[in-house]
């Protein structure tokens, strides 16, 4: 294959065929290809663009580039949601169980964190023996027994995309709605997907900014999910405000287990009662209610939100939890023992309200910005992770506080970090006379045409 001349077409604005894309996928991820070449290819695609038949192309070849995880048959449709990303966003952790209790098979390959974005893993890790990194046998196996399992992609899994991903990263090519689109499908057409619902963010806090931008690269992947034989939908969803009443890795994990246990006796509810953050909770039973209607379990959305509502009120999903993280490694006695604690950081300080009023801003970036400060997040893909530090008993917009009431809690590693935090978060929360309107948190469901 001469990739000079494949750059050079691209160049000029020519349309690639499926076997140019799938040789140069094939010899990139073996190594014949310099990375000087791919970055001058990946800037033309940036500028040209790919058309619908290239950009199929594109992601099936990264897909077929390493392991595709093979499930026995099964009545139980495999299924999954992929999130673009924000802070406080959790919702893949209570969503796994309850969709597993549906009838459902999960097998939810997940990331890692950076920058402001929070990672499942990172949350994931916070769990005393809990294993992220499987081999694709045992992801099977726990699939097929348990019913779900949230883990890391292993080394053998499209590995073009960890590469290309990698040089996009440092070449500025990032932002392409088509190198976006075939990078997240490429990922999850190896786990063998009947269905998939995307959650795609739009604010301050998310990947793309702007309600037209998310809704642009929504409809893109909606379009290639389906072309690519997954029953494909995504809801767009807002990211100005944190998700839920936490967000750190720890506190994310505490915030899931509450909000699996509604109906039950919380054991760690704190003064705001974690495990009402309705917004958690509704993005949970919305993406499990689009799965049901999209795989013919349920019969229309208003019926699928109530069939979801009463799984995860029933408790099931609670159990399945702990059946889930033992299968990955828990110690079960020592996670119900953290879970008792009343935090886990050295240093824990309230934020209280200059007045009284309501929330009318909770910002998410700022406050993702103090806790990847705090060292909740990574400045770099090497950074150490603190899982006890983070933000929770988070007010949200439209509520109303006193003066004094709490606006929100610091948890850190020591008193200097938990001031500098304090100081920094007072201007993430507004306090107005009157409510104001706040965005809705799902704002578009984009079915395919
Ligand atoms: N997340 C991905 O996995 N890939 C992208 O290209 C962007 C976000």
């Amino acid at each position: 294959m001469n990739f000079l001349s494949l750059i050079e077409s691209k160049r000029e604005g020519k349309t690639l065929t499926p076997e140019q894309l799938q040789a140069f996928i094939r010899e990139f991820t073996a190594g014949k290809i310099p990375d000087y070449q791919m970055a001058a290819m990946l800037m033309a695609i940036y500028f040209r663009g790919l058309d619908t038949a290239e950009t199929t192309a594109l992601t099936l070849a990264m897909r077929d580039s390493g392991d595709v995880l093979k499930f026995p048959k099964d009545k139980r449709p495999l299924v999954d949601k992929h999130s673009t990303g924000g802070v406080g966003d959790k919702v893949s952790l209570p969503l796994a169980p309850l969709l597993a209790c549906l009838g459902f098979r999960v097998p939810m390959i997940s990331g890692r964190g950076l920058g402001i974005t929070g990672g499942t893993l990172d949350k994931l890790d916070s769990i005393p023996g809990f294993k992220t990194l499987l081999p694709a046998e045992r992801i099977t196996e726990i699939v097929q027994s348990v019913g779900c399992v949230i883990c890391g992609q292993t080394d053998r899994m499209v590995p073009a995309d960890k590469k290309l991903y990698a040089l996009r990263d440092v070449t500025g090519t990032v932002p392409s709605i088509q190198l976006i689109t075939s990078s997240i499908l490429s990922k999850k057409l190896a786990e063998s997907l009947d269905a998939l619902v995307l959650d795609v963010k739009f604010g301050c806090a998310a990947f793309m900014q702007t309600k037209a931008d998310a809704l642009k690269l929504a409809k893109a992947m909606v379009a290639l999910g389906n072309k690519c034989g997954v029953n494909t939908r995504a809801i767009l969803t807002d990211m100005n405000t944190p998700l839920g009443r936490a967000a750190g890795n720890w506190l994310e994990v505490k915030e899931s287990v509450a909000a699996l246990e509604i109906l039950l006796p919380l054991p760690a509810r704190n003064e705001r009662g974690e495990g009402e953050a309705d917004d958690l909770s509704s993005l949970v039973l919305e993406c499990a209610a689009h799965l049901l209607v999209q795989t013919k379990k349920s019969k229309s959305l208003a019926a699928a939100r109530q069939q979801a509502e009463d799984c995860l009120n029933s408790g099931a999903p609670r159990r399945k939890w702990d059946e889930m993280i033992i299968a990955q490694g828990a110690d079960l006695d020592a996670f119900n023992r953290k879970l008792m604690l009343k935090h886990t950081a050295a240093v824990v300080v309230e934020l209280k309200s200059p007045r009284a009023g309501f929330v009318s801003r909770c910002d998410a970036r700022l406050i993702g910005e103090v806790i990847r400060d705090l060292g909740g997040g990574r400045l770099t893909k090497e950074s150490v992770i603190n899982f006890d530090v983070g933000v929770d008993q988070m007010a949200k917009p439209g509520e109303r506080v006193e003066k004094n009431s709490v606006l929100a809690r610091i948890h850190a590693a020591d008193p200097t970090q938990a001031e500098a935090a304090g100081s920094r978060l007072k201007s993430a929360f507004e306090i107005s006379a009157k409510p104001k309107r706040g965005v809705p948190l799902i704002s578009e469901i984009i079915v395919p045409k």
